[in-house]
């Protein structure tokens, strides 16, 4: 996306937690905890993935888009589908994506990464060269 910035990627962590599952020294049941709300979000506005899961090995990751920020006001915190950011990202100047990744067969669940998006991250240049063409045409 367009005004995708400041990324934060969560993968080591993730490895890391994975590590500890494997080896046994954190329980299946302590890290596949996804939660109800967190499952209806994959099933209603989640995006399939082609990853399979690295707990269980069965199901395909789901991943949920979570939006935070003051702008978004009753919206914040609500999980939105992927095609919607794009529209959301022009809408508002600055708003944050949690992007979690979901097993909905046995829940595992683990946040992947964190960005920004918003009007605010769109490019200075082609702002003004679009700027510069709507004052010509006056
Ligand atoms: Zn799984």
């Amino acid at each position: 996306m367009r005004t995708q910035r400041q990324i934060v990627d969560y993968s080591l962590r993730k490895r890391a937690v994975l590590r500890e599952v494997y080896s046994g020294r954190v329980g299946v049941y302590e890290a596949c905890d996804a939660s109800p709300y967190l499952k209806s979000a994959a099933k209603f506005h989640g995006e399939p993935t082609e990853i399979r899961c690295p707990v269980c090995r069965r199901e395909h990751l789901t991943h949920v888009h979570y939006i935070y920020g003051d702008e978004l006001k009753q919206s914040a915190g609500q999980a939105r589908a992927k095609s919607e950011l794009p529209v959301l990202a022009m809408t508002f100047r600055e708003f944050q994506v949690y992007v979690v990744e979901v097993c909905r067969g046995c829940g595992w669940n683990h946040l992947v990464e964190q960005y920004l998006l918003g009007r605010d991250g769109l490019v200075p240049g082609a702002g003004e060269a679009a700027a510069a063409s709507a004052g010509r045409a006056r």
